[in-house]
């Protein structure tokens, strides 16, 4: 233990002297065995919470219902669990009540995966009753104990299994795999925060591609608490562009590629994003790139310019819309938009209005997109060089909605190089409005 984390080995030895058992368990073991960065720390022993309190002069009670305590050292904070059995399941999920017994090995038959179920004692060795390493080695994920009563007994550890495999690159071993096929529609019961939760961090990883095709696979996305009105099997038909999204950095982009490949209005986006409680701030950002895509996709569609060389010979329609859209959508969805097309022309599988936009519009933007975005003097009202108030005093007008309204006409105004972003002009050009 001392190798993985010097605080966690102070908690082992002081637990052990005082007669307990006392090891890391879990997630911290699995990637010391790996040789990977060791995030949290969890601490498993015999002691019962009180006597885990009366170990160290710095205690919280953080999850006494689990029978956890958290140990504060000035090396950091450590969680220690009493050993114990999650004995009932309740409605396909993990129980809030829980059996206490001193045997680590029971402890240890709780977890979902082998390679989740070793401890390690405080001089390092590591006891691995369910042959974790094994699987390990072989790159194998796997059950501890039967696996269609385990995915049965909590059914967010399919998603969790989904999860590891893309993220460790590990094959699903085959009888969880065929668990996990036949116990997929429990996942309804589990809340779409937990959902989203695993979700959005197989995206984050190294291996979203791989995670989106298990997810396919497996008919997960089909058995959720609630319905999302995305057609995630268009994936399938977009087999290259899924293994581009990794050459994007960050979720944002990622979700917004992913998103995008199913073609779907982006208020129907929103709606799926708001269903699986992403953040404001993740829905807005992943949003508005797909409602930028979408204006200048529409605009691409109409006015006659769907010539496939109209915007070469012309790109001033285009610099256009790609200048209003980047104010309405921000600058941060514009450069998010360039970002994603540079990886997206590379896929060679394209289809329908999507395929349309990249084979037109994406070529010219991905040349004068980013010089557009350049020539723009500001992106939000924040920086217009006039406020709603200066307007009012102005035109000597009652402050109003339509202070809004004229402001959002000057920065599009602005941002078309129709008017210079001064004070002057902007009262000029305020004043020829009203
Ligand atoms: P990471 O922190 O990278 O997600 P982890 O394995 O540490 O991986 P945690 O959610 O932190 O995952 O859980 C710590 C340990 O608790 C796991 O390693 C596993 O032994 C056990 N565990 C967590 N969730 C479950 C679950 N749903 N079913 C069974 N055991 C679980
Ligand atoms: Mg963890």
């Amino acid at each position: 233990a001392k190798v993985i984390d010097p605080g966690a080995s102070i908690v082992l030895t002081k637990l052990t002297e005082a007669g307990y058992e006392a090891y890391l368990v879990g997630g911290c073991v699995r990637d010391a065995v790996l040789g990977r960065p060791i995030k949290d720390i969890d601490i498993a022993t015999s002691a019962l919470p009180e006597q885990v309190m009366s170990c160290f002069p710095r205690t919280a009670p953080t999850g006494l219902q689990h029978g956890t305590v958290t140990v504060i050292l000035s090396q950091g904070t450590y969680e220690v669990t009493t050993f114990r059995k999650e004995t009932e399941y309740e409605g396909f999920r993990r129980p809030t009540s829980v059996e206490y017994i001193s045997d680590l090995t029971e402890d240890l038959k709780r977890r979902d995966f082998t390679m989740n179920a070793m401890a390690m004692d405080a001089a390092g060795v590591v006891l691995d009753p369910f042959a974790g390493q094994q699987d390990l080695g072989l790159g194998v994920l796997r059950c501890v104990g039967a696996a269609e009563e385990r995915f049965g007994e909590d059914a967010l550890r399919m998603l969790r299994c989904v999860r590891f495999a893309s993220t460790y690159g590990l094959e699903v071993e085959a009888s969880t795999w065929q668990a996990l096929l036949a116990q997929a529609p429990l996942l309804r019961h589990i809340a779409m925060e937990r959902v989203r939760s695993e979700l959005q961090r197989m995206i984050e990883g190294p291996a979203p591609a791989r995670a989106v095709r298990l997810l396919l696979a497996s008919r997960l996305t089909a058995h959720l608490k609630k319905q999302l009105p995305l057609p995630f099997e268009q994936w399938l038909a977009w087999d290259d562009a899924l293994d581009a999204v990794s050459a994007l950095e960050g979720q944002h982009d990622r979700w917004a590629m992913l998103l995008m490949l199913l073609e779907m209005p982006a208020d129907t986006v929103r709606t799926a994003l708001q269903e699986l409680t992403f953040s404001r701030a993740d829905c807005q950002a992943v949003v508005a790139v797909l409602a930028l895509c979408e204006a200048v996709a529409a605009q691409l569609m109409s006015g006659g310019a769907s010539q496939d060389a109209a915007f070469v010979q012309d790109p001033a329609p285009l610099e256009r819309v790609w200048k209003l859209g980047a104010v309405r959508s921000g600058e941060a969805a514009a450069r998010a938009l360039l970002r994603l097309l540079r990886v997206l022309p590379q896929c060679t599988e394209q289809r329908g209005e999507l395929a349309r936009f990249l084979q037109t519009a994406a070529p010219v933007l991905l040349r004068r997109g980013e010089a557009w975005l350049k020539e723009v003097p500001c992106f939000s009202l924040k920086e217009l060089a006039i406020s709603g108030t200066d307007l009012a005093v102005e035109l000597g007008r009652q402050p109003g909605p339509w202070m809004g309204m004229l402001l959002q006409q000057l920065l599009e105004r602005t941002a078309l190089g129709e008017i210079a972003n001064e004070r002057e002009s902007l009262l000029l050009a305020a004043r020829a409005a009203k």
